[in-house]
């Protein structure tokens, strides 16, 4: 049984995510003390337990003691079965963050499978609905599987209600390289909203202008139907031959439209300005792909504690270590001992 301390690292949800993952795939149990030990609510959220529950259903695992407060689970791993499956968050909790927990065992199942996922779409903290479309599956796609993903409806908290779909179809993970960005091809900044007044997205908008000085048909605003709100993200676009990024900007009550679009902003130049392949969110949503590929390597920026926190549980399962090497130019080389 290998035994977690969720307190360790970063000590948030993605450890409980990861463990789950990791364990369907290598049919090895483990128990997590202290699940989420370095938040400021520790123990597992409605989100955290339905990622665990949808990984027992397709896995024919077990969880002992699994509840919402929960700080303390065992999980005994069964047979991953490929289907269709349909999971609902329950509240806003990020439909992406189920996806995390499942992908990787479907990935490396034998037969195609179709998951329906239903909670937020744009959630803070999270990979938002765009992130994993454009910048995070095109990666695991080019390893060797096939996955589509389709967003049906925005959910963004506390509403929720969102929707998105996933086809998989699964193939063995290839060690592939990922160093390069390559030219870059298209930039994009989109303030979209719902149910909340124009003038929102159009600061946004305006504030990006300011900051990012990119050509003027970049910018655009897009409103969504009104009962899929209320809800605001800017999303930030740098679309290279070989990868492309998506920062986000959350919407949020109390915080001025013009510095969530500023702080976005700041963190793609702030990538733009680096050779990395990967930016920090990219970098730890990487790392299990590679890893269970059992090679390849990728450029990043700064090691995140996610990233090394994430690096540390795969290798209490399949006993790679992640290493990020210093490079030259300042970026950080990921490769597998
Ligand atoms: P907790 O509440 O414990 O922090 P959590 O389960 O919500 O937990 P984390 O452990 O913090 O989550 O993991 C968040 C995941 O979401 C990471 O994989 C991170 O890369 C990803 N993520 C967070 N924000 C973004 C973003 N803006 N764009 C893309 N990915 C993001």
């Amino acid at each position: 049984m290998i035994i977690i301390d969720g307190s360790e690292g970063e000590g948030g949800g993605q450890v409980v995510r990861n463990a789950c993952a990791l364990s369907l795939i290598t049919g090895q149990p483990f128990r997590i003390t202290n699940a989420r030990g370095k938040r400021s609510k520790p123990g597992l959220m409605r989100q955290h337990v339905t990622a665990v529950e949808a990984a027992c259903a397709l896995g024919n695992a077990t969880c002992e003691d699994l509840a919402v407060g929960a700080s303390e689970i065992t999980f005994t791993p069964g047979k991953v079965v490929p289907g269709e499956y349909r999971f609902a968050v329950g509240t806003a909790g990020s439909t992406g963050l189920v996806l995390q927990t499942l992908l990787m065992p479907l990935v490396l199942s034998d037969a195609p499978s179709r998951l329906i996922l239903e909670g937020g779409t744009h959630n803070m903290l999270a990979p938002p609905f765009e992130f994993i479309a454009k910048t995070f599956l095109p990666i695991v796609n080019r390893m060797g599987p096939t996955v589509e993903a389709r967003l049906i409806r925005h959910g963004f908290y506390p509403r929720g209600g969102g929707r998105i779909e996933v086809e998989i179809t699964p193939a063995p993970l290839t060690p592939i390289a990922c160093v390069e960005r390559g030219a870059l091809h298209e930039r994009s900044v989109t303030a979209m909203f719902a149910a909340l007044p124009f003038e929102i997205a159009d600061r946004e908008i305006g504030a990006a202008r300011k900051a990012l000085d990119w050509p003027e048909e970049s910018f655009a605003v897009r409103q969504l139907p009104e009962e899929q709100g209320p809800g605001n993200i800017v999303l930030i676009e740098a679309a290279f031959e070989h990868v492309t990024e998506i920062v986000s900007g959350f919407g949020q009550l109390g915080v001025p439209a013009e510095r969530v679009a500023k702080m976005a902003a700041g963190r793609m130049a702030g990538y733009l300005a680096s050779n990395a392949f990967a930016g920090p969110y990219l970098q730890d949503q990487l790392l299990l792909p590679f890893a269970l590929a059992g090679g390849g390597a990728f450029t990043t920026v700064k090691p995140s504690q996610h990233s090394l926190t994430a690096r540390d549980v795969i290798e209490r399962f399949i006993g790679r270590r992640g290493v990020f090497r210093d490079q030259p130019d300042g970026t950080h080389r990921v490769e597998w001992r």
